[in-house]
């Protein structure tokens, strides 16, 4: 389709000084002037939406109608929430009774740095992005190199929108040349990942010591913990799409599946035979369900994790297998949805992330042990619990080891709450304060009185 540099330091160098030139007036702007600007690029996002949408799949292989729903809108709403938000956003002030009276400043960091996966691409990117600039920061941001498109086209859409020059500089390449580049540059004072737990740790300790604010959305493994009292249908229809949405490749999917012991042989019928029901094919089909993995790299790490779960036991009971659809996609990188069982919970297959549309199913007996099954893993991303028992609900989201839970539904987002994992899946939230908590600097002022 095309090419994009891999950039490095010396065009990171560049991105840097010009950002650092467009601080100076960026940040001193008035939140109406950024909620302006800002909220420009939400509508132009939206009027640009099938050009978007198109490029997205085109780029990573999700289906056209997915795209278009979910991945486009979204970015729109990034930046119309947090465009408004910034309207809203107050400090504190702590009285000392009559001795003194403190108050808090929230002042943009400076320049800080956004670096974003390939699964969202134009999605986690501005979720990223409009925080930092609605805070007042300048911005030098990468999208993934697998995944460029879309970050290129929002460029063009910030200009278009009379964002200042300088102000969001984005730039593409590799994760080793410019990434680190601008984990590494002196004049970055925040970086905001999302991406894997392994480079969230090679992140952490090149800016560890620098002593840069640090924001990490890593990897999960989540478990969907269904009790025989769910609301069945509502349960089996999210279910699905909570293991095989965006081809498994959402980092909040329920790839390890527990059901209570009494309903389990009903359920692997039956979500076997709605698995069975998906179509995999062109993305640009509206009838596929399932479009292709992102890369050759991707599809063969999923294949080699299908070889290990056999290795170590596994049953497989539908998918396992490459797909080849007829037409222009004949030589694309698909994948059938996969169900297994037979793995116990400290197996690689149950322990490491896949990230593609591979599902294991464990059967439990007790609430205790479903904790111990859901909590037996380095992840604590997101977890999903199906039971119309609400004490049982508000017991096990209390003992779950997750940032985020889900009970009854699953990825129904509002973008005010706290969003991150725990454990091995990162450290810090996005979304809402806490976002423009993070991009800002707390400064507190004490008068006495
Ligand atoms: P990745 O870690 O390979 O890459 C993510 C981004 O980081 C890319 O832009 C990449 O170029 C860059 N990068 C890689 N190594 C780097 C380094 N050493 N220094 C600086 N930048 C570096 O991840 P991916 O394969 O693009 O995405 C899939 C992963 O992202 C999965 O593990 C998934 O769970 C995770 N993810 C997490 C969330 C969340 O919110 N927690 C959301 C989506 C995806």
């Amino acid at each position: 389709m095309g090419q994009i540099p891999d950039s490095n330091e010396k065009d990171v160098n560049i991105a840097v000084e010009a950002a650092k030139k467009a601080f100076k007036n960026w940040s001193i702007t008035s939140p109406e002037e950024r909620f302006k600007v800002l909220n420009r690029i939400a509508e132009l996002i939206e009027v640009h939406l099938p050009e978007l949408a198109l490029a997205e799949t085109n780029d990573n292989g999700k289906p056209l109608w997915l795209s278009k729903k979910v991945d486009i809108p979204r970015a729109s709403a990034n930046f119309r929430f947090f465009a408004t938000g910034i309207m809203h956003f107050a400090t504190e002030s702590h009285s000392m009774e009559d001795k003194a009276v403190n108050y808090t400043l929230r002042q943009p960091i400076g320049v800080v740095g956004c670096i974003s996966p390939w699964n969202l691409p134009l999605y986690l990117f501005t979720w990223k992005i409009a925080p930092a600039l609605a805070a007042g920061n300048c911005v030098i941001a990468k999208p993934s190199e697998v995944t460029p498109v879309t970050a290129f086209l929002l460029a063009k859409i910030c200009r278009e929108a009379g964002l200042p020059d300088g102000v969001l500089n984005i730039i593409h390449g590799t994760g080793t040349n410019t990434g680190e580049a601008i984990v590494k540059h002196p004049d970055i004072k925040a970086i905001s990942f999302t991406g894997s737990t392994r480079a969230g740790e090679r992140i952490a300790s090149l800016a560890a010591p620098k002593f840069k604010k640090l924001s990490l959305e890593l990897g999960g493994k989540n478990p969907n913990i269904i009790f025989a009292d769910c609301d069945w249908e509502k349960m089996m229809k999210t279910t699905m799409q909570s293991s095989f949405s965006n081809q498994g490749e959402i980092c909040l999917c329920g790839s390890r599946i527990l059901i209570e012991e009494t309903v389990y042989e009903k359920f692997k019928a039956e979500f076997i035979e709605r698995t069975k029901a998906l179509t995999v094919g062109d993305p640009l089909d509206e009838n596929s369900k399932q479009g292709a993995i992102v890369s050759k790299v991707h599809f063969d790490k999923i294949m080699r994790c299908i070889d290990t779960a056999k290795q170590e036991g596994g049953k497989i009971l539908c998918g396992g297998s490459a797909v080849q659809p007829e037409g222009r996609c004949a030589n694309g990188y698909f994948i059938q949805p996969t169900v297994m069982e037979g793995l116990g919970p400290n197996c690689q297959t149950n322990t490491e992330e896949i990230f593609g549309p591979v599902v294991t199913l464990q059967s439990f007996k007790t609430e205790e042990e479903a904790l111990q099954l859901a909590n037996a893993t380095q992840y604590g991303l997101a977890a999903t619990i199906w039971t119309q028992d609400i004490s049982k609900a508000n017991r096990m989201a209390a003992k779950v080891e997750s940032g985020i839970v889900w009970i009854n539904c699953w990825l129904l987002r509002d973008l005010r709450t706290p969003f991150g994992g725990m454990k091995n899946s990162g450290v810090g939230r996005e979304g809402g304060w806490e976002a423009l908590r993070f991009f800002t600097e707390a400064k507190n002022v004490c008068i006495e009185l």
